[in-house]
């Protein structure tokens, strides 16, 4: 492991106020949450799990650096977007921004899920990574723990893709509608023609080859 990637806010602080580093961005997804809702994928992970679906979301160097005035203009342009799902990579090291993100999509009354690596008593303890509280406060949806290869789940109906992994919720209106699944796919073509494979492993795969 390098010195740089033991230390993810190096290259994080080097983003303006305001910004998030992002892999990937879709519209009107229905396998990365409840309902129709778009999903960041949030680029860097430091885990390195074994069969990560991801690995091009380990790296911390700059990806897409994007404003979150941009992204909160784009999310509320599309009307079918009821939520917003953060994805990654490792979110939680993005967590102030995603906090900001996060609150002003709830006030313009959307929901919002992400999905992390940290255990939730990881991000409620002092070792946490900044701003976890507040992002973990604005949370209707927590899916937690590192995806473990060895504890796939595999199943068309399940909304984990490993069994350690936990869905927590904290908005008791979302209890009925735990209706994705991690084993099902979507393929968005985007205007440029790439093409982004997402909702196994609740993961994304930007393909620019059609
Ligand atoms: S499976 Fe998730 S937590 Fe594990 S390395 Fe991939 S992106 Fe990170």
């Amino acid at each position: 492991m390098t010195a740089q990637k033991t230390h993810p806010y190096y290259q994080l602080l080097a983003l303006p106020p305001g910004y998030l580093n992002i892999m990937g961005y879709v519209d009107e997804s229905e396998v990365n949450g409840p309902g129709c809702r778009a999903v960041i994928w949030l680029q860097g992970c430091l885990r390195e799990c074994p069969g990560c679906f991801n690995p091009q979301s380990w790296s911390f160097e700059l990806k897409e650096k994007i404003a979150v005035d941009t992204l909160v203009g784009r999310i509320l342009s599309n009307p079918r977007n009821q939520g917003v799902t953060f994805s990654g990579g490792e979110p939680f090291w993005q967590a102030p921004v995603l906090a900001d993100l996060a609150r002003r999509l709830k006030a313009a009354g959307l929901n919002v899920m992400s999905f992390t690596g940290f255990t939730l008593e990881q991000l409620r303890s002092e070792q946490a990574p900044l701003g976890a509280q507040d992002l973990l406060a604005e949370l209707d949806i927590l899916v937690d723990g590192a995806y473990v290869q060895s504890l796939a789940i595999n199943s068309p109906d399940s909304l984990v893709s490993s069994s350690n992994q936990r869905v927590h919720i904290f908005n008791p209106a979302f209890q009925n509608q735990l209706t994705w699944a991690s084993d099902l796919m979507e393929i968005h073509i985007l205007k440029d023609g790439s093409r982004i494979v997402t909702g196994y492993r609740g993961h994304m795969n930007l393909d620019k080859e059609i």
